[in-house]
Parts: C-alpha cells; sequence; structure tokens
C-alpha cells in the first residue's frame, strides 16, 4: 500500500461556479500530487500538498531533452454521488510502456491507481457533474537532474494535477473537419509515437496550426515514411464504417494506443461489428468516400470520447462524410461509453472503477 503524506491547503480557492463554461485544461484543483525517483533508493515520497509552482534546476533535464511523459484520464460524478474512473490500471500500464521507451523507471500499477483515487477523494467537490463534464486527470513524469549531458536522468519527479473540465460539445455532439496533412509527419516507427511523450505534441504543433488557419480542427496523421496509410488524428485514434465493415489503422510502433480506442472495439465486437485493424491507405479511403462507400468516421480520445468526423480535406479536394451529420454506430458509442463512464449504465466487468 502506498503511503501518501497529505498536507491540505489553508487557502481553498472558490469553486468554479456550476454555470460557468468550463473551457479545458485552465482551472487547477487546491491540491496536488507529487512522488519522487533517486536511484537506489526508488520512488518514495508520496504526498499531497497544495497545488503550487515547482522549483527546478535550469539545467534540469526535462527542459533539455524532453525526457517527459504525461497520461489523461478523467473522474466522473455519478448521479447517485459516487466518484468514477474509467479502467485506470490501463492508464498505469501504458504510463509505464512509455516509461521503459524513454528510459523513465516504472510506477507500480497499484501505486499510480492509488495515487489517483487520492487526488481525486481529496479534491472530489471540484468534479462538475453537469452531463458532459469531468475531473480531467494529469499524470506526469519529469526527469529533474540537473545536468547538460544527454543521458537518462538519474531523478525523476512523478505529479498529478487535476482540472475541472466542461462538455466537449457544450451544444450537443457536433461533427468535426479533418485535414489530411501531407508535408509534416507526427511519428515513424521506432521513434515515439506509441509513446504519450510530449515530445509527440511538439512535433504535431505546425501541422495543427496549419489546418487551423485553413479552417479545420484537427489534423489527420498518415505515416510518416511513405504518407500513404492513415494513423491517427490529433490527440485521437480514429474509426472508419466503410459499406458494413467498421477499420481502425493498426497500431504498428507509431500509433498511440488510445484506452477509448480499445473501449471502442471491444463495444463493436459485443454489439457483434467485428472492427478490423488494418493499414488504410488513405486513396483507398477517398475512393470509398466518393463511391458513397464511406458511411461513418469518428475519432476516440479521453477528451471528446467519441468525435464524429463530418468532412476531410487533402489537397485541394474536400469530401463529406455521408451526409455530414453523426452516423448511427458514432452515436451509439458516445452514447454508451458516456453512459458507462458517469454510472448510467453498467458496463463490462471492471470498466469502472469506484474511487
Ligand atoms: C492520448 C492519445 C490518444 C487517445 O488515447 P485515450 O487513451 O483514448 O485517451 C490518441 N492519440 C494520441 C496521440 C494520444 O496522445
Amino acid at each position: 500500500m502506498l503511503e501518501i503524506c497529505i498536507e491540505k491547503t489553508k487557502n481553498p480557492k472558490t469553486l468554479p461556479p456550476a454555470t460557468d463554461p468550463l473551457t479545458f485544461g485552465t482551472i487547477f484543483t487546491d491540491h496536488m500530487f507529487t512522488m519522487d525517483y533517486e536511484e537506489g533508493r526508488g520512488w518514495h515520497g508520496a504526498r499531497i500538498t497544495p497545488y503550487q509552482p515547482l522549483e527546478l534546476s535550469p539545467a534540469a533535464m526535462v527542459f533539455h531533452y524532453g525526457q517527459e511523459l504525461f497520461e489523461g484520464m478523467k473522474a466522473y460524478k455519478a448521479a447517485d454521488g459516487r466518484i468514477l474512473l474509467f479502467r485506470p490500471e490501463l492508464n498505469a500500464a501504458r504510463l509505464n510502456a512509455s516509461a521503459e521507451r524513454i528510459c523513465i523507471p516504472p510506477i507500480p500499477v497499484a501505486d499510480f491507481v492509488a495515487a489517483v483515487k487520492a487526488i481525486v477523494r481529496l479534491d472530489g467537490a471540484w468534479i462538475p457533474d453537469k452531463p458532459g463534464t469531468a475531473l480531467y486527470i494529469r499524470p506526469f513524469i519529469i526527469a529533474t537532474d540537473s545536468f547538460l549531458g544527454v543521458r537518462p536522468s538519474h531523478g525523476y519527479k512523478f505529479i498529478i494535477i487535476c482540472s475541472p473540465v466542461g462538455a466537449y460539445y457544450p451544444e450537443g455532439l457536433d461533427p468535426v473537419k479533418i485535414w489530411v496533412e501531407e508535408e509534416y509527419v507526427r511519428a515513424v516507427r521506432g521513434g515515439l509515437g506509441e509513446t504519450k511523450a510530449g515530445a509527440n505534441y511538439v512535433a504535431s504543433l505546425k501541422a495543427q496550426q496549419k489546418a487551423k488557419e485553413a479552417g479545420y480542427s484537427q489534423v489527420l496523421w498518415l505515416d510518416g515514411v511513405e504518407r500513404k496509410y492513415v494513423e491517427e488524428v490529433g490527440a485521437m485514434n480514429i474509426f472508419f464504417r466503410i459499406n458494413d465493415t467498421v477499420v481502425t489503422p493498426a497500431l504498428g510502433g507509431s500509433i498511440l494506443a488510445g484506452i477509448t480506442r480499445l473501449s471502442c472495439m471491444e463495444l463493436c465486437a459485443l454489439w457483434g461489428h467485428m472492427v478490423s485493424e488494418e493499414k488504410i491507405a488513405v486513396a483507398d479511403l477517398f475512393a470509398a468516400a466518393r463511391g458513397g462507400e464511406l458511411t461513418e468516421a469518428w475519432g476516440t480520445g479521453t477528451a471528446a470520447v467519441v468525435s464524429p468526423v463530418g468532412e476531410l480535406r487533402m489537397g485541394s479536394e474536400t469530401l463529406q462524410v455521408a451526409d455530414g451529420g453523426i452516423g448511427t454506430l458514432t452515436r451509439r458509442l458516445y452514447d454508451s461509453l458516456t453512459a458507462i463512464q458517469t454510472g448510467r449504465i453498467e458496463g463490462p466487468e471492471g470498466w469502472v472503477v469506484e474511487v
């Protein structure tokens, strides 16, 4: 059992009013969780303190070579007041998979889940309860050695901060327009694509900016070698329904293994739609859309849960997905996942963990 020392704030902030539109990632709760790592000593000093700035050497390795990873998950308030997490041990496992890739020492799964539960329990009053809202949880690890040489750090900090977030779609589920990026790439096999490292996001900024300027909300990434195969969308995995087959890109090393992706695949299988993990050529996808065979497209990720795709743009060609609206399976996945996450319906065994 992880021993966590708790120091409560003496100056609690005022909770955001329930009526405020809560924009993503701007407000933080009263407390934070921290744990340190030192070579020879392992992870130690688990504590919850008031939310506060960090003190780090300007030579801290995270600032120079980006040895950093993160996770993203949510806590939901059920109608009966219970606080629910969605498959948190999968976030713990993925954190450790990311850690392994960038030479950060792993954290025992049980300790990760205990830390998340502890901070969420203490700041439970911050969890909004309006439909679509949640407490976003951001665990992350940074390299702290004061050293300018290139090698894995010997010291780290594992920190968890929490931020109440509003409904991703305040006016209801709304199809997004996607820009197919042909110039820049996000990741290559053997690189960091399957790692939830901040480095992937800095690589994505330029294309995201380009898409925004053209009036598109997200980038669809193609494979980094041939720029032929669909990989994922911004911070979401992507699914297509072509005729009656549901397909999603096979992971293959450059794609982040989303927990929402896995959950959608499992729900689809339960409903009798086997999902095929494939290499999907963007040319074939556009041909299917032109031929009227692309009936649905949606992204999956913790922030939006399920995000219908209404339009794809590649070069000078703009394609509407079916009628540009929300597909039936997209809608069913969104409704079911959000109902499971908030405890309105029961999901498969073990998906929901009470805090
Ligand atoms: C986090 C992330 C996802 C979605 O993963 P979930 O576990 O479903 O939230 C997809 N792609 C990228 C690049 C990500 O960083």
